[in-house]
């Protein structure tokens, strides 16, 4: 049995909506949403374009320079919104762009293009550049990929086309790109050389987390090669052909690059999730398990075994306040809004509305499997659709981010931060911790008394 089509609060709704939005119905099987697919004309979703998508998979890269190739107000999209931390460089906190303007749009912007890359080489000498060609470029025809072949030759550096026109497709075609230019950097290392390790793929150190979920790994035994992209470098990225075993964190922006390079390097990959203990749990021992390394997951259910007991006592503590509550999700990625739907089960919450901007059909079946009869599910949904399901439901609390955290305190909604602005890692036992607490902390606020709520 399919789940319902929009039906009951769709006064308002567009109609080219409404194949977007579901409510679960008992015994469904999934897969009863139109999802992946470009936003409706004039709907205003959440999502972002093309060339932000890039943006969120190559920005953390730390000692990369990023050029925005078009009109200043893209390159606002830059580190202060999408806070990745380094233990290293901090060259990619400093974004660049050629600020093109209407004589630009006239005659060409690829002299001013040139001259930005020659600047940067000669102030900065990096590694890697990555130059974005945003919606304008796109219009004018500059030919990026030329002048980036030219100053590559110039300089004996990676200066790496990313073809991000935001009108090009959707936040999931920017993820693709900024796959490809990835894979247009280290396919020049390929090697036959293998060693027993493993990548972490989709993971942007948001808040510190790729530290948290390394140090895991160190205490059962399993050696990380590369992070993509959190916390990394040229040279920890250029070693990533060497490992055996790639574990994809965000699904939604990382799984392309997985498949690519399961194709080229022949490195098998693994979706996995380290956000609630259930799923932290059960990731650190498949992976050790899809290693061999019974050594590793021995260790790994010792140590799984206790983190959950001690993140347990937390839970405990806070489930006697949240018991009954209900929550709204809406994410980026399929991943986070199904370990959520787990998270506030373990709480005894109930998610009354979920969505996410890029999930896939795959993921929507699973979140439809996991979540209660009459939940609302939504892909790629606009404010006023959000406001529409969150009344209805009666929310208690929005997990969103940065765009969405307006929204809640305008309807007087309790929010958690689960995206890039936050400053306090989410990811592993201590980001169950962190959540249980924020989310106590938002929903049994005092001032919603003073709100009448
Ligand atoms: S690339 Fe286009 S849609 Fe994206 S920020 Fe720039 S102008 Fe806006």
């Amino acid at each position: 049995m399919k789940p319902a089509v929009v039906k009951r609060s769709d006064s308002g709704i567009l109609e080219d909506r409404k194949k977007s939005i579901v409510y679960k119905v008992d015994g469904c099987s999934g897969n009863g949403i139109k999802c992946d697919s470009d936003s409706v004309s004039g709907a205003v979703s959440q999502r972002a374009c093309v060339y932000c998508g890039a943006r969120v998979v190559l920005n953390p890269i730390t000692d990369a320079f990023h050029i925005v190739h078009g009109p200043i107000g893209c390159a606002s999209y830059t580190w202060d919104i999408r806070g990745s931390l380094t233990s290293g460089d901090d060259l990619f906190r400093t974004s660049f762009s050629t600020d093109l303007r209407e004589t630009d749009v006239i005659f060409g912007g690829e002299k001013k293009l040139t001259a930005a890359i020659e600047e940067v080489m000669e102030k900065y000498s990096p590694k890697i550049v990555f130059v974005y060609a945003t919606c304008i470029v796109g219009v004018i025809g500059d030919d990026v990929e030329a002048v980036c072949r030219t100053m590559s030759e110039k300089y004996n550096a990676h200066i790496i086309p990313v073809k991000s026109p935001g009108f090009s497709g959707n936040k999931s075609t920017g993820y693709k790109m900024a796959c490809n230019a990835i894979m247009s950097l280290i396919r020049n290392y390929k090697t036959d050389k293998k060693i027993k390790a493993i990548n972490i793929l989709g993971d942007f150190n948001l808040a510190g987390e790729i530290w948290i979920i390394k140090n895991y790994f160190n205490k059962i035994g399993i050696k990380v090669l590369s992070t993509f992209t959190g916390d990394s470098s040229y040279e920890s990225l250029i070693r990533a052909p060497e490992a055996c075993l790639n574990v994809v964190q965000c699904a939604g922006s990382s799984t392309y690059l997985a498949k690519q390079m399961e194709e080229e390097f022949g490195i098998p990959y693994l979706k996995v999730s380290f956000f609630g203990t259930e799923d932290t749990t059960s990731s650190l021992i498949r992976i050790a398990e899809a290693l061999g390394d019974m050594e590793a997951r021995a260790k790994a259910i010792e140590f799984t075994t206790r983190m959950e007991r001690e993140a347990e006592e937390v839970i405990k503590a806070y489930r006697s306040k949240l018991q009954g509550k209900k929550a709204a999700i809406y994410v980026g990625g399929g991943f986070k809004a199904i370990s959520l739907i787990r998270q506030f089960n373990l709480l005894g919450m109930k998610t009354v509305v979920v969505g996410t901007q890029t999930g896939s059909k795959d993921d929507y079946e699973i979140i439809e499997n996991l979540a209660d009869e009459d939940t609302v599910i939504l892909d790629d949904a606009n404010p006023a659709e959000l406001e529409t399901f969150m009344k209805e439901k009666g929310a208690d609390i929005l997990v969103g981010g940065v765009k969405e955290r307006p929204l809640a305190y305008k309807l007087g909604i309790a929010f958690c931060d689960h995206n890039h602005e936050r400053k306090h890692p989410l990811s592993g036992y201590e980001g169950v911790v962190n959540f249980v607490h924020e989310i106590n902390k938002s929903i049994n606020n005092p001032v919603w008394k003073y709100l009448g709520k």
